[in-house]
């Protein structure tokens, strides 16, 4: 098969997301009482009405409504009052009512959108961009200075409920093939699910894999759902076809169900365009199927051929009335709006004069997010405004971010490292009462002992000398104790500079100020 980059410049891909979010933050299931728990005992959390019993009437959950408008509205999407409820019919033992409880024509949002900025490595995937001036558009796409805005729009966004989980026993890794027998639990069934259904807007697996971050994202910070991919609380499929470049047709697409992490949504689009391309190349033809992509093969293989809308006998629910939502709950669900990761960065730009990148690096995890927020309320308090919001960008991004990648599960809020810490790190630094490399030293010293950045400093002897007088000594001792090397300088030899640095820091153990050795340093050996 051939690269990715090469087949793009043939083909055109279209992509379309669909995906999944558990409503995990509400403490009740959709359409019952029953208590949402996961990982709980399997079927303790059931009832007549999550299991189907005849008999039982659905009540929708009120919250649940809440945490869907509250998605449509941060996703720019039109709010329909009037919708309805249908039943999707299917009969499979992970769903004890046979049909699933989901949304018709109507859902209760409609018609969003949203910007993705690519730059960087992402960019490269997409076609055409060279050709583009920053601030030019040619179809969704607008070319900016580092790479490109796509605006994918957003078909809607409507209510369902979860199944029940299967676990398929006896076979090797758990699939339903060779398996002997297979369980069912039921704590699932009903759990509240919002189904996004994007446009065929998106043209490459980055692009793919980006509006997932920035949803994902986006409903963190609704505080909606706990979007984890690997517990399935955030799932997605991705809807692929090719097209020949200047084509507007839409070609046969596959699906790709239930991409479990990020790199798997992107590399089995990637995987899939390339084989699909193969395929037409060759004269053959793409048929309307689901596929899987297995990561451990790199490769994807046919699941099903693709069931019809039909095959659902799709109608509406009658134990539940159409659904009429009041202007006043809207507006009140507004109002609950937070401030969102891209208004976020916004803010941190013009309010504390970060750079986009930084901006979005901040707003990238809502902990880091939090984080800078608070500890720039510090700053506020002790009237320095945005001093020092550089220094402590950098912080976040580079030290902070870097330990949370390391430590799976370590929780920002609830670590040693409190704002009042971060900050009184971030002066020291400023101050040049430690160097920029010690406080690496401090930053991992606080996480570690729990201990503040000033006490670590004390304890261990770690202040950064910065008098003149102190280091002019040491200077003047290292350069009497180097007269051949101090020689070879003033001959034209000036990158032996770095070594008299070296030199000196060592003699005063790392702590000297590197800026005033540097300045020393050149003044007496140029004098
Ligand atoms: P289906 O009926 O197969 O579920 P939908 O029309 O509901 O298809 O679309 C499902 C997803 O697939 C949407 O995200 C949509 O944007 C995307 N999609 C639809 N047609 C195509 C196509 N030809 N190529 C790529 N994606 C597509
Ligand atoms: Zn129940
Ligand atoms: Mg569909």
């Amino acid at each position: 098969m051939r690269k990715l980059e090469e087949v793009l410049n043939d083909w055109e891909a279209v992509i379309g997301l669909e995906v999944h979010a558990e409503l995990t933050t509400l403490r009740t299931k959709m359409f019952c009482g029953c208590k949402l728990e996961f990982g709980a005992e399997p079927n303790t959390h059931t009832c007549p009405v999550c299991l189907g019993l005849p008999g039982a009437l659905p009540v929708p959950n009120r919250a649940a409504i809440e945490g869907i408008v509250l998605a449509g509205l941060a996703t720019n999407c039109d709010i329909e009052k009037h919708s309805m409820f249908y039943r999707k019919n299917y009969m499979y033992p992970d769903m004890a009512k046979n049909f699933q409880t989901t949304q018709g024509p109507v859902a209760f949002c409609m018609r969003g959108w949203l910007d993705l900025d690519v730059d960087g490595p992402a960019a490269r995937e997409r076609h055409g961009l060279d050709a583009l001036e920053p601030g030019q558009a040619e179809g969704n796409v607008t070319r900016t200075e580092e790479g490109y805005t796509a605006h994918v729009g957003i078909t809607r966004i409507h209510m369902e409920e979860d199944a029940g989980k299967m676990v398929h026993v006896g076979g090797g890794e758990g699939r339903i093939a060779g398996a002997t027998h297979s369980l069912v639990d039921y704590n699932r069934a009903g759990t509240p699910l919002i189904e996004l259904v994007t446009e065929p807007d998106l043209r490459t697996p980055e692009e793919a894999r980006l509006f997932m971050q920035k949803l994902r994202q986006i409903y963190l910070a609704l505080g909606i759902s706990n979007c984890s991919m690997e517990e399935g609380s955030l799932r997605c499929d991705g809807n692929v076809s090719l097209r020949r470049r200047g084509s507007s047709a839409l070609g046969v697409k596959t699906e790709l169900k239930n991409m479990n992490s990020f790199k798997n949504l992107h590399d089995g689009l990637a995987y899939e365009i390339c084989r699909q391309a193969e395929v037409l190349e060759e004269g053959g033809q793409i048929y309307q199927e689901t596929r899987h992509w297995d990561p451990t093969a790199k490769r994807t293989i046919v699941m099903r051929v693709k069931e019809t809308a039909d095959d659902y006998r799709l109608f509406p629910e009658p134990d539940l009335a159409p659904y009429d939502l009041s202007d006043e709950f809207v507006e009140a669900v507004r109002a609950k709006l937070p401030e969102l990761p891209d208004q976020k960065a916004a803010r941190y730009a013009t309010e504390h004069g970060l750079s986009a990148y930084d901006a979005r690096h901040l707003v990238d995890h809502r902990a880091t997010a939090d984080f800078f927020d608070a500890c720039m309320a510090l700053a506020a308090a002790e009237g320095d405004g945005s001093r020092f919001a550089k220094p402590l960008a950098n912080l976040i991004i580079n030290d902070v971010t870097a330990y949370m990648n390391a430590h799976e599960g370590f929780d920002l809020a609830e670590s040693p490292l409190t704002p009042e810490r971060a900050m009184e790190l971030v002066r020291l630094v400023a101050s040049d009462a430690v160097s920029s490399k010690q406080a690496k030293e401090v930053f991992a010293a606080v996480l570690a002992e729990d201990k503040s950045p000033e006490a670590i400093v004390a304890e261990r002897g770690m202040e950064q000398v910065s008098d003149t007088g102190a280091i002019e000594a040491v200077v003047d001792e290292v350069m009497a104790a180097n007269p051949d090397k101090v020689e070879q300088y003033r001959g034209g030899k000036t990158g032996l500079l770095g070594f008299f640095v070296g030199q000196c820091m060592k003699a005063m153990r790392g702590q000297g100020n590197p800026k005033v050795i540097n300045e020393l340093l050149a003044a007496k050996l140029d004098a």
